[in-house]
């Protein structure tokens, strides 16, 4: 009988699962598609807790209540501008259970464990370990306790590429022989050195796409603990979790234009890249507009598309960006705000933030759908958005930024952009936007600039 509810929670689990993604691909239903998830991941938890193989509930029920205040905690004091960074913690104590249970079940079965389990222990216990140590050193790049430029030397590449095949080769050798323990042990340390090799090259500002590659381990690792263990909805979780995973930093990559092996290999951050540098408009001059006579172009605008990036997660604008945008719809303009996939530091960023701040789903448009709006625009509001806008990417061959998809912002017809300074984005190139004719920028922290902003659009 505890079996059937223990399957029967587990199929139910599982099917929530599939529901919770197929939800989140559209900001409408995102936040169903956690409930949905949370759902699942409860009823997942019920079903292993009727099992009878548990043998004494003291030890669980403590766990359990201190992960529950733990992520309680997390959910509702940590600032959406530092989810990334949770969201490594998170991969990385899910990683760890899938090493620990890993290490158990060897130290169980040491010799006898036999072939088939061994492959999946040996899976669970070399990407385990990796991604443990590997979000760990993503969460540091991010939270900015270690540093976030790239971190090179001589001959890294081959160095990680021979560690990564000697792991696999001990690997080789526990399905043929699982006696030794040294063995076993030796490829766990090398795992968890590789986690942390791997990511000493990678720029601060590529975390995410490791961040969802990691995930994609995680979830291998979690599938392989399933096969050990003979838990189905394990098998069930870490295969949506991994194939997810993998396709998010799939589509990461390719919305940055830049491939798989450059985001991983190619020490992207390093030093400033060829293309379009300061010295190549070196002569071109910009024009900046105090606040007020911002606020008259934006508020008097029929139409106006705001572009957020990442600078509106820095300095927190969302709602007054709404304010701003909502004083333009009181006097007839229409707006809209044009999201590109990969602005700001994480997937879906844009959308998360502005949905805080309560903007209807209706005015956000994926940048398919507005790039042809622009050039019937009167007003583009740049808020903190900087490479994503960056006409380079179209023009300019010797860019690194070059064939990555942007906004059409330089075809609107008036570009008011705010940050606090002529200073680069993430790519660390000049943005030829910023000295176009049409462009006027506006300078300071984004939110105390909308602030100014929405309080002279009042008074006019
Ligand atoms: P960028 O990083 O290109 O530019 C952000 C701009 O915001 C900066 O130029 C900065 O200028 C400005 N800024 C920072 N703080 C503030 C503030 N408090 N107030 C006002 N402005 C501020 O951001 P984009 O969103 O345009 O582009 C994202 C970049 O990140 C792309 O290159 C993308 O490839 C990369 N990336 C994105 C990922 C994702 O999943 N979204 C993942 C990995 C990389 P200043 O200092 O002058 O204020």
């Amino acid at each position: 009988m505890r079996e059937h509810v223990t399957q029967a929670a587990y199929l139910a689990a599982s099917l929530l699962f599939i529901l919770g993604l197929r939800s989140l691909s559209s900001p409408a239903k995102a936040r169903r598609g956690m409930q949905q998830a949370a759902l699942g991941m409860l009823l997942a938890v019920i079903g292993t807790l009727v099992q009878q193989e548990i043998v004494r509930y003291e030890w669980i029920a403590g766990g359990m209540a201190v992960g529950a205040v733990i992520g309680a905690a997390m959910a509702i004091y940590m600032p959406m501008t530092a989810m990334p960074q949770r969201i490594a913690v998170s991969h990385s104590l899910g990683a760890v259970a899938a090493t620990l249970v890993g290490v158990i079940e060897y130290y169980r079965h040491g010799a006898d464990v036999g072939r088939g389990k061994m492959v999946a222990l040996g899976f669970e216990v070399l990407f385990g370990a990796l991604t443990v140590t590997g979000s760990l050193m993503a969460f540091g790049k991010l939270q900015e306790v270690l540093p976030t430029r790239p971190i090179t030397y001589r001959f890294q590449n081959f160095f990680n590429l021979t560690l990564f095949a000697v792991a696999i080769g001990l690997f080789a050798w526990l399905i043929y022989d699982a006696s030794n323990p040294i063995v076993f042990y030796t490829m766990l340390t090398i795992g968890a050195a590789l986690g942390v090799l791997m990511v000493l090259p990678i720029g601060g500002a590529d975390m995410p796409v490791v961040l969802s590659l990691l995930n994609s381990y995680a979830g291998l690792a979690s599938a392989a603990t399933g096969f050990a263990l003979n838990n189905n909805v394990l098998i069930i979780a870490g295969a949506l979790d991994g194939t997810s995973g993998f396709l998010l930093s799939m589509l990461m990559s390719k919305a940055m234009n830049r491939s798989f092996a450059n985001v991983l290999f190619g020490a992207f951050g390093a030093a400033p890249a060829g293309g379009a540098t300061a010295t190549s408009v070196a002569g071109l001059t910009f024009r900046s507009l105090s606040p007020e006579d911002a606020a008259a172009q934006i508020v008097y605008a029929r139409s106006l598309i705001v572009v957020p990036g990442y600078g509106m997660a820095v300095a927190q604008a969302q709602r007054e960006v709404r304010e701003l945008a909502d004083l333009v719809t009181k006097k007839g303009g229409d707006v809209k705000y044009a999201i590109h996939p990969v602005a700001g530091r994480m997937p879906g960023h844009m959308n998360v933030l502005l949905a805080e701040a309560d903007v209807p789903y209706e005015q956000l448009y994926d940048m398919e759908a507005i790039n042809d709006h622009f050039e019937r625009t009167d007003v583009a509001l740049v808020v903190g958005a900087n490479d994503v806008v960056n006409p380079a990417a179209r023009s300019d061959r010797g860019s690194p930024i070059y064939g990555m998809p942007i906004l059409n912002v330089d075809r609107a017809k008036t570009v008011i952009v705010l940050k606090r300074s002529m200073n680069p984005g993430f790519a660390g190139i000049e943005n030829e936007l910023f000295y176009k004719e049409q462009t006027a920028m506006v300078f300071g922290d984004a939110r105390t600039t909308l602030k100014q902003l929405v309080q002279a659009a009042k008074e006019l």
